[in-house]
């Protein structure tokens, strides 16, 4: 008899983990690329990311010697 009981319990601890996986508002983690904002060099017109390019105003450059360059 016990033993019906415990598979009753069993049945119902699954149940309930099964339940509260389900109902959690876990959402599946999903590793997103990081997408970054390529700008064009305004010399040259190569695409760097924007946190590696060098920027003075609105224009960006790849290069310091570009950035020079555009200096006039
Ligand atoms: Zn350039």
């Amino acid at each position: 008899m016990s033993k019906l009981i415990f598979l009753l319990l069993l049945g119902l601890i699954a149940f309930l983990l099964f339940k509260g996986l389900r109902g959690g508002s876990r959402t599946p983690r999903r590793p997103r690329p990081r997408i970054e904002n390529m700008v064009a060099c305004a010399v040259c017109g190569v695409r760097v990311p924007e946190s590696e390019s060098l920027s003075r105003g609105d224009l960006h450059y790849c290069c310091e010697e570009h950035l020079k360059q555009s200096g006039r």
